[in-house]
């Protein structure tokens, strides 16, 4: 079956050969036709081709769903309490995450499905119509192992964190667990998880275990990408260069050098930048304009997790972009979508064009700049994924 839907006055589509060559692609008093899970149409609304069904969009925008490549959503335990504390004044540090452990570890296969489930449910209201799930608060063989069997049931672009940090038990034998990483836990794992991921920071691992791990998993068949250079300078952000990482996440500290070597690796590996994580420790926010006149591919992400960014929101996080990180309106749409997906190596979102996904999100506003003009304001009015409406608020006219 197919539907058009018409009346956008303002469409984003990332597809540059829709306008002359700007990224956005943006089309004017425009309409889309999807056909089942994809779309099949994308142009002018008076040029519009029939379909089964029409809805009105009431001279809102439309952009495509966001693509949120970086997200720890299996976990149990609550740190609310850390984050006051933190606001009054106690630095961030890696080692808060043992608390989400112990509670992870305890928690019933149940109660660690309803959580993600909860937060799955949060991040498609939002408008995340594609996002990425990490293991890494088990972090035993099989706490790991059923943290990315849960992670499945809701999404495919699941990623082994087992070398999140080293727990507890490991403290005075740091290499013994690093072993288990890519040994059993790997072996475990790697049928239930697409990506590998390595915490590299201070009070987490360092450059050579996180090289050692990366290439571990690369040879079990998953697909490289890393945390780096989000508490200081880091030799992690070259390293997930010269490895061919999907992404480096974070590169709040990345120095003049890590720039020039991600700009040159623009199509491999992503800068993907993490606004709500500086925003909930209260740290410095890196440049995006930087990397982007640099030349460098840059997604925004949510970074949802317990500790440091517990947010499931991509227009807060593209406010936030724009407010404190440098980028334009327009720059933070598309790290948030194409960028995104290019940081998960995804060629079936992040645009609307014939044939890919009909993901897309029906905003309450004439201008996709509203995200940022309007911090806060609820303006996601529909929520379209593989051609389903995921809230039924767009007004049908069939
Ligand atoms: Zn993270």
């Amino acid at each position: 079956m197919t539907i058009l839907y018409t009346d956008i006055r303002e469409l984003v589509t990332n597809d540059p050969a829709n306008a002359d060559g700007d990224p956005l692609g943006i089309i004017a008093d425009a309409a889309v036709v999807v056909d089942g899970s994809q779309i099949a149409w994308v142009g002018r609304a008076t040029e519009a081709p029939d379909a089964d069904e029409k809805v009105g969009c009431a001279d809102a925008s439309v952009i495509p769903g966001f693509v949120d490549s970086h997200a720890h959503l299996v976990f149990a335990g609550e740190r609310s309490a850390e984050f006051a504390a933190r606001m009054s004044g106690q630095a961030y540090e890696a080692g808060g995450i043992a608390s989400t452990v112990a509670a992870t570890r305890t928690a019933d296969d149940a109660t660690l499905l309803a959580g993600v489930q909860r937060l799955a449910d949060e991040l498609l209201r939002a408008g995340i119509t594609t996002f990425e799930c990490k293991s890494g608060y088990g972090l035993t063989v099989d706490d790991e192992a059923r943290s990315l069997r849960i992670a499945k049931a809701v999404t495919d672009e699941t990623t082994l964190l087992g070398a999140h940090v080293v727990p507890p038990e490991f403290r005075d034998d740091r290499s013994a667990y690093i072993d288990m990483v890519t040994g059993p836990m790997l072996r475990a794992c790697s049928p239930h998880a697409r990506w590998v991921d390595v915490f590299c920071d201070r009070g987490a691992f360092d450059v050579d275990e996180t090289r050692h791990i990366l290439t571990e998993g690369i040879k079990a068949g998953l697909d490289a990408r890393l945390h780096a250079g989000q508490l200081g300078p880091s030799a992690g952000i070259k390293l997930g260069v010269e490895l061919g990482a999907a992404s480096v996440d974070h590169c709040t500290y990345a120095t003049d050098d890590d720039i020039e070597a991600l700009a040159a690796a623009a199509d491999t590996t992503v800068a993907t930048l993490l606004p709500g994580a500086e925003f909930s420790t209260r740290a410095r926010y890196p440049d995006g304009r930087r990397l982007i006149d640099a030349g460098a591919t840059v997604a925004l992400a949510t970074d949802c997790n317990p500790g440091s960014s517990y947010t499931t929101n991509m227009p807060f996080c593209i406010a936030v972009a724009v407010r404190d990180m440098n980028f334009t309106p327009a720059q933070a749409l598309w790290a948030a979508t194409a960028g995104g997906a290019a940081a998960l190596r995804r060629e079936d979102v992040g645009v609307l064009a014939v044939g890919r996904r009909a993901d897309f999100v029906v905003l309450d506003a004439p201008s996709f700049i509203h995200l940022a003009y309007r911090p806060g304001v609820p303006l996601v009015r529909d929520v379209v994924r593989a051609g389903k409406h995921l809230n039924q608020r767009v007004e049908s006219r069939s």
